[in-house]
């Protein structure tokens, strides 16, 4: 059977990921719908090779432009905006979730609430809004499936009940603790003092895995992993204090799962973010995805250590908004967008970024959210809040303590 797929962000890096592994099995998927923020013409090419139903851009000239790039006669119809990205996450069988920020919660929501099988990269929105998104998961029978390769990593590693209908770890008396593995991104050994230096070059460019600017800054000051212990937190129900980062600079192991008689399970394979990709829209099944096997003698060692806080104090940032909980973690989503735009744009040092984080959390006391209107209002007011909080660090450049 041809399942139908929308795949929010397909330009990015994600999204192309997912139509290699789609371009393999033709017989399996149907692309519905694709959608582009920036780069029209990938887009437009990506419309000529899959041929989907609907394409959506960010505006009406946008939309104008890839109406002119795909000429006439063509089978796309072509739309605009947030609302129509709601409607292309409605209507597909299967939706791969891949826009990056707090500008994909809407329609990964719009999946969710539609009952549909939701494939979630878009880690942003499960720490905006982590207990109302589950709940429209569990409220409208949809399923999700983790494409973040630790998430996916954990969900293989699992007892299978527990993956499958996603009850609780923390209920579960067979799982003691989760293993997140942490490649500690570019900076892992770098003198702390210089990190004052870093170039937004430098911070993009990750040893092990090839992403987008945003989350491969996130990977260099760690806020990704803080931002995935929160992931995990929602995805499989389990306490922060039984989810435990671990360095392990090869990315060969993608997370683990550790059992109360000692047991610890790993999923292995090779850094390329095709095999959760492709593990997630097969499942249960398993599918071919172009990933080269890997081979454990070439690589040689497998290396681990203990993350160090007062290098990354992203990672302590996020565990803190966790344990304050209601909207700390949307709260900390927002104003580290806000802070990791303001490096990659060269107006703040490396550095700049963690106290951005901890003076907007230390300012901004937000409840619970009950409802998405609720969750974005406070998006709103943490970015609000963050820009001022940058402005003033513009003048007086100051390094975060340790939490
Ligand atoms: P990317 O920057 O390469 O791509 C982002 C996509 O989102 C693009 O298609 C872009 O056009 C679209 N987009 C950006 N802003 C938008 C907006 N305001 N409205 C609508 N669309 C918008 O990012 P990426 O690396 O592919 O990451 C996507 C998501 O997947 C992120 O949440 C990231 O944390 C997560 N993720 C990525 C990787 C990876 O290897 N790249 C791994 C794990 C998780
Ligand atoms: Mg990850």
């Amino acid at each position: 059977m041809t399942e139908s797929l929308t795949i929010l962000g397909s330009t990015g890096s994600i999204g192309t990921s997912t139509l290699d592994v789609v371009a393999r099995h033709p017989d399996r998927y149907r692309v519905h719908a694709l959608t582009g923020h920036t780069r029209i013409a990938e887009l437009a090419e990506q419309c000529r090779a899959f041929r989907p139903a609907r394409a959506v851009v960010a505006t009406a000239s946008d939309a104008a432009s890839l109406e002119r790039m795909l000429g006439s006669g063509h089978p796309v119809a072509i739309d605009h905006g947030p609302e129509a990205l709601c409607g292309v996450a409605r209507e597909a069988d299967v939706v791969m979730a891949a826009i990056v920020g707090a500008a994909g919660l809407p329609a990964a929501m719009a999946a969710a609430s539609a009952g549909r099988r939701v494939l979630l990269a878009n880690k942003e929105a499960l720490v905006m809004a982590g207990a109302l998104f589950m709940d429209a998961i569990d409220a409208n029978g949809a399923t999700l499936l983790p494409i973040d390769s630790e998430h996916n990593a954990i969900f293989q590693c699992l007892p299978a009940a527990i993956g499958a209908s996603r009850s609780p770890v923390a209920a579960d008396r067979r799982v003691s603790r989760i293993l997140l593995t942490a490649s500690g991104g570019p900076f892992r050994t770098m003198a702390v003092e210089r990190m004052d230096e870093v170039t937004p070059e430098a911070a993009c460019a990750h040893p092990n895995w090839s992403m987008g600017r945003k989350i491969s800054v996130d990977s260099a000051t760690m806020m990704n992993k803080g931002l995935e212990v929160i992931e995990a937190r929602w995805l499989f129900g389990v306490e922060s204090d039984r989810i435990e980062v671990v360095i392990h600079p090869q990315s060969v192991i993608h997370s683990m799962v550790e059992y109360v008689d000692g047991s610890v399970l790993a999923q292995m394979g090779n850094p390329d973010m095709r095999t959760p990709i492709a593990h997630a829209l097969a499942y249960p099944e398993r599918i071919a995805s172009g990933v080269r096997p890997l081979d454990l003698a070439a690589i040689g060692r497998l290396d681990f250590e203990r993350p160090d806080l007062a290098r990354f104090p992203c990672l302590g940032l996020a565990y803190h908004a966790l344990r304050v909980g209601g909207s700390a973690p949307a709260v900390l989503n927002a104003a580290n967008e806000i802070a990791v735009g303001a490096f990659l744009e060269g107006r703040i040092r490396f550095t700049g970024i963690a106290s951005i984080v901890s003076d907007v959390l230390d300012a901004i006391d937000a409840p619970a959210a009950h409802r998405l209107e609720d969750v974005l209002a406070i998006d709103t007011q943490a970015r609000a809040r963050a820009v001022d909080v940058l402005r003033a660090q513009v003048a007086r450049p100051r390094r975060v303590a340790v939490r």
